[in-house]
C-alpha cells in the first residue's frame, strides 16, 4: 500500500468546522414548538437538515425526547418493517502499522499477538462461519505493514471460494479495510465486494489529528475522501462510521450528515450503510477505558433516533461492541444490521486458542452465539432475521437501491427475500428451540402478507425450500 505523504494534498475539507459550530449553535435551547416541527417533517421520510438533527440531539426534555423516539420507532417500522439483517465480521489480520490510541492492534502494543490469516487459514474461518449459518460477512483488516490491495483481493476471492455442506456459501462480502486509492478500489470492485466500509472516527480534525499521530492514518483528508474514490472505482455501496466516545457526539452526527451529503452531491447517492461504534476497553488504550466524552445509554439512543431521521433510508449497522439487552432497544429505534456471534480476532472462529478476551481488538458487549441472538431476535422481538443479498446480486446497490427504498420496495421484496433466507436458516443451522420459534414467526409472517399474488410466489417458494431447494428470492 503507497504511504505518500502527499497524499489527500488539495482536497476539500467538506466537513466545515465553522459550519457545524454555526448549525450547533443555531438551537443551543431548542423550543419545543421547533422540535415538534422537526418532528413532524421527520414524520415525511424526507430526511432532516443538520441543524434540525442538532436542535433534536440537544433537546434536554425528557418528555420531547420520548417523542424522539417514539417518531424514529416509527419511521423504522414503515420503511424497514419487522426485518433484521445479520451479518459476522472476519477479521483477516491484525497487524498494523498506525497508532490510533484507541484500538487494540495499534503497532505500538508489542505483546499483542499478531497473526495474518492464510488462504487456508481463511478457508477454516468461513467453514465454520457457513457453518453456522452465516451468509454475509464483514472482512476487517489492519492496516497490514507489507500487503496492498491486490492481497485484499485475493483474500476476498478467497472467501467467496469456501462453500461447506448444507446451503453453506458466502454470498456477500463487505470489507472494512484502510483507505486505498482509486485503482485498489477498482481491484475491490472487480473481485466483487459488496460495501466498502470505513470509519472516519472523528470528524473533528484536531481531534483526529491528536489521536492518530503516527503511520497512513494520520491524513485526515485522505481518509474523509475514501468513499468518493471507491465510487469512483466503481464501487456505489459505501458505508461510513464515527466512533463515539472520542468527541462531542452532536458534532460527530453533523459530520457524519454532512459526509453523506457531500456524498449525495457528488455521486448521486448518499451512504448504503452508516455505523456509530462506541469506544470499548481495549488492551494499553486509557482513552478506550475512559472516553473523553463518554455517550449515555440514553445519548446513545438518541444518536440512533435522530440518524434514523436524518437519513431514513441509509442502513444503521450495530455491531456486539453494544450488550445483548441494549441491542434490542437500539434495534427497534432504528437498527436494520446486526452482527452476531462475533469474534475480533484473526483466527478465533476456527482455533480456540485465539479465542480469548485478552487478544481481541475490544471487548465485545454481546458474547451470546450466532443461534441464541436469532432465537432471541425472533422469539423476543419478533424480528425477522435476513441473511438476503438479491438486490446485490441483482445489481440493485448504490443509486437503484435507494430509489427502489424510496417506493416501498423493502417490504415487497426485502420481507419476502429475508423469510426466504430465515426459513433456510431453520432447515440448515437452527437449534431445535430455535426452528420451533422461527416456524411459527414465518407462518404468522405469511398469514398476514397483505399483497395476495406475493404471498402465493413466497408460500410456493417456501414449499420448494422444505423440499431441499436453496437460495431462492424474488
Ligand atoms: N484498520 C482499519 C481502519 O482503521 O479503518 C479498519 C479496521 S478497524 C479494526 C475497524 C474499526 O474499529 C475502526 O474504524 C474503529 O472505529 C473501531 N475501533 C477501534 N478501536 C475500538 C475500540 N476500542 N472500541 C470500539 N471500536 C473500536
Ligand atoms: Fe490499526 Fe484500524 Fe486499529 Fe487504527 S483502528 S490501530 S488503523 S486496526
Amino acid at each position: 500500500m503507497k504511504q505518500d505523504n502527499t497524499l489527500g494534498q488539495g482536497l476539500h475539507n467538506f466537513v466545515d468546522e465553522a459550519t457545524i459550530r454555526e448549525e450547533m449553535a443555531r438551537f443551543e435551547n431548542p423550543d419545543p414548538g421547533r422540535i415538534r416541527e422537526i418532528l413532524a417533517k421527520a414524520r415525511e421520510k424526507q430526511g432532516l437538515d443538520p441543524d434540525e438533527a442538532a436542535a433534536l440531539l440537544r433537546n434536554k426534555d425528557r418528555d420531547l425526547d420520548e417523542a424522539i423516539f417514539e417518531t424514529a420507532i416509527t419511521i423504522k417500522k414503515a420503511i424497514y418493517g419487522n426485518r433484521i439483517v445479520v451479518f459476522a465480521p472476519l477479521y483477516i489480520t491484525n497487524e498494523c502499522k498506525n497508532r490510533c490510541q484507541y484500538c487494540g492492534f495499534k503497532a505500538s502494543n508489542k505483546e499483542l499477538d499478531r497473526r495474518t490469516l492464510s488462504s487456508e487459514e481463511i478457508r477454516a474461518e468461513v467453514t465454520v462461519l457457513e457453518d453456522l449459518g452465516h451468509k454475509r460477512l464483514l472482512l476487517v483488516y489492519g492496516e497490514h505493514p507489507t500487503l496492498g490491495a491486490d492481497w485484499i483481493a485475493q483474500t476476498v476471492r478467497d472467501v467467496y471460494a469456501v462453500t461447506s455442506a448444507k446451503s453453506g456459501e458466502i454470498r456477500r462480502v463487505n470489507i472494512n479495510c484502510a483507505p486505498l486509492d482509486v485503482d485498489g478500489f477498482k481491484q475491490l470492485h472487480e473481485v466483487g465486494i459488496g460495501t466498502y466500509q470505513c470509519f472516519q472516527e472523528s470528524y473533528h480534525r484536531p481531534t483526529y489529528e491528536k489521536l492518530h499521530h503516527a503511520g497512513p492514518k494520520t491524513n485526515f483528508l485522505w481518509r474523509l475522501h475514501a468513499m468518493h474514490r471507491a465510487q469512483e472505482a466503481g464501487i456505489d455501496d459505501v458505508g461510513m462510521g464515527a466512533l463515539f466516545g472520542l468527541y462531542d457526539p452532536v458534532y460527530e452526527v453533523l459530520g457524519l450528515l454532512h459526509h453523506a451529503r457531500q456524498l449525495e452531491r457528488d455521486w448521486g447517492v448518499g451512504p448504503h450503510t452508516i455505523s456509530f461504534p462506541r469506544l470499548e476497553p481495549a488492551l494499553n488504550s486509557d482513552i478506550a477505558y475512559n472516553p473523553p466524552y463518554p455517550t449515555t445509554n440514553h445519548e446513545f439512543k438518541k444518536i440512533v433516533s435522530v440518524l434514523r431521521l436524518a437519513v431514513p433510508y441509509t442502513g444503521l449497522i450495530l455491531t456486539t461492541r453494544e450488550t445483548a439487552e441494549f441491542r434490542r432497544e437500539l434495534m427497534e429505534l432504528g437498527v436494520s444490521q446486526i452482527s452476531g456471534g462475533s469474534r475480533t480476532y484473526p483466527g478465533a472462529y476456527s482455533d480456540p486458542e485465539y479465542d480469548r478476551p485478552d487478544v481481541q481488538q475490544f471487548c465485545v458487549g454481546d458474547s451470546r452465539s450466532l443461534d441464541e441472538v436469532i432465537r432471541s431476535v425472533a422469539g423476543d422481538h419478533g424480528y425477522v432475521p435476513s441473511w438476503c443479498t438479491a438486490c446485490y446480486r441483482l445489481g440493485r446497490t448504490g443509486e437503484h437501491f435507494m430509489e427502489l427504498a424510496k417506493t416501498g420496495f423493502i417490504q415487497k421484496f426485502c420481507l419476502p427475500n429475508g423469510l426466504l433466507t430465515f426459513k433456510e436458516y431453520l432447515e440448515d443451522y437452527a437449534s431445535e428451540e430455535t426452528k420451533r420459534i422461527g416456524e411459527a414467526l414465518i407462518k404468522n409472517e405469511v398469514d398476514n402478507y397483505p399483497d395476495p399474488d406475493r404471498k402465493k410466489l413466497l408460500t410456493e417458494r417456501l414449499v420448494r425450500m422444505e423440499a431441499g431447494e436453496r437460495d431462492l428470492y424474488l
